[in-house]
């Protein structure tokens, strides 16, 4: 088992390493090994926090986990999501794998772009490529043989896509230093959405040969969509009632579930008074107004925070729109935040927000509430009259939930609760 097995388990190869490995799965469960609790750990992170990072560090350099747990751990979380029984908390793991995926390999690109020595192995984007089988439909402009075809002074020569060895990714076009990028309209179509922004519809890209032209960081977005269909695949199992597996994961479902329950929220709070939002949301707006990148961690704690006050994705891209999130980000993230089911899950808790340097637990008020919505929730209530945001910027969402709430009532003193 190596390294790279361990960072990207969907890859083939980890799938063969782990055969190789020939471990019984439910001998490590019943011997409660170190993978069983990482991969509770994965499954509730994805859950809840969009990552499936461990808590005590990204893996290799500073995770509590050896190669073999973290390996291991994500055949059993696949097991885990399958016992929840939830398709939503099925699309939100394999999102967060996803995610986390492409924070690695965006992290291994860099390291390669730099030609740094590094002492833990890292993929290329060949390497990524031949693994989705991508390698033919993907080539780099850096080193393409650009025609007449009016895209960036000129379209894809003769060749077409995968027309040959000299344009094909093995023949190391795929050169990370190149920023734009052409892939077949098929795999394009695959791979991408149309809900995830107009730029993504064909009529809005530039098509030549067969071919559509793409920025290194849409191509890479286009890969997070491949690596979660890979995660999502053959999702959930089938186990049998009386699976040894299953019975050893019992306790581990039910305290998931427990979790999932406690932390999802029967609907959304409905009502958008950015006067009363707790101060770590305040100060993510206020740094990505200050055009400042936000952080994945600090994006998903927003992004969760303003779906589960009832924002649709229109409303949050009018709400951010002077600030460094681009709409599409906003759109494709939101995407999954919401379910179909009219529950969502909430932002992290504080206590995780803490961890992450996101909240500074102003005035102690961790003490009101266990997360940001509880805490925005219990403000709302508290406040006597409230002017709905989107009553002041119609037209700006999609217009159809406005509200507005008056004489507010709730237990909460606003004394207890004027550390903003
Ligand atoms: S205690 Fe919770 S709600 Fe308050 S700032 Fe921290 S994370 Fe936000």
């Amino acid at each position: 088992m190596d390294v790279l097995d361990a960072k990207y388990p969907f890859f083939a190869s980890a799938r063969e390493a782990v055969a190789d490995a020939a471990v019984s799965l439910p001998e490590l469960v019943g011997a409660d090994a170190p993978a069983v609790e990482r991969a509770r750990e994965r499954v509730e992170r994805a859950l809840l926090d969009g990552t499936i990072e461990s808590e005590s560090g990204p893996f290799p350099a500073d995770s509590a986990y050896d190669t073999q747990a973290e390996l291991l751990s994500y055949p059993i979380a696949r097991i885990l999501v399958s016992l929840l029984d939830s398709e939503p908390a099925i699309e939100k793991y394999a999102a967060a794998e996803a995610a986390t995926a492409m924070d690695r390999i965006r992290e291994d690109l860099a390291t390669d772009d730099e030609l740094q020595s590094v002492s833990t192995p890292t993929v290329s984007l060949a390497d990524v490529l031949t693994e989705f089988d991508l390698d033919d439909a993907v080539r780099s402009e850096a080193t393409a043989s650009i025609g007449g075809n009016g895209i960036g002074g000129g379209g894809v020569g003769g060749n077409g896509i995968g027309g040959g060895a000299s344009e094909g990714m093995s023949g190391g076009n795929t050169g990370s230093t190149g920023n734009h990028y052409r892939i077949a309209v098929g795999s394009y179509l695959d791979l991408t959405s149309p809900a995830w922004g107009e730029s993504w519809r064909l009529v809005n890209r530039a098509l030549a040969d067969g071919a559509v032209r793409l920025s290194r960081d849409d191509l890479l977005r286009a890969i997070e969509s491949a690596v979660e269909d890979r995660v999502r695949e053959g999702l959930p199992f089938e186990l049998a009632d009386d699976s040894e597996i299953a019975a050893e994961l019992e306790s581990g479902v039910a305290d998931l579930k427990r979790l999932l329950s406690e932390r999802t929220y029967a609907g959304p709070i409905d009502v958008v008074a950015p006067d009363l939002f707790p101060p770590c949301m305040t100060n993510l707006i206020e740094k990505a107004e200050r055009d400042a990148e936000l952080s994945p961690p600090e994006s998903f704690a927003l992004m969760a925070f303003l779906v589960g006050i009832g924002m649709t994705p229109d409303e949050v891209v009018a709400f951010c729109a002077d600030t460094s999130l681009d709409a599409e980000g906003i759109r494709y993230q939101t995407e999954y935040l919401r379910d179909d089911r009219g529950t969502q899950y909430p932002p992290p808790t504080c206590e995780t927000l803490a961890n992450y340097g996101i909240c500074h637990n102003e005035n102690d008020h961790m003490k009101v509430a266990a997360d940001p919505l509880a805490y925005y929730e219990k403000r709302v209530a508290a406040a006597d009259e409230i002017t709905d945001w989107r009553e002041q910027h119609e037209g700006d969402g999609d217009g159809d939930d406005e509200s507005s709430r008056d004489e507010a009532g709730g237990d909460v003193g606003e004394n207890d609760l004027t550390d903003r």
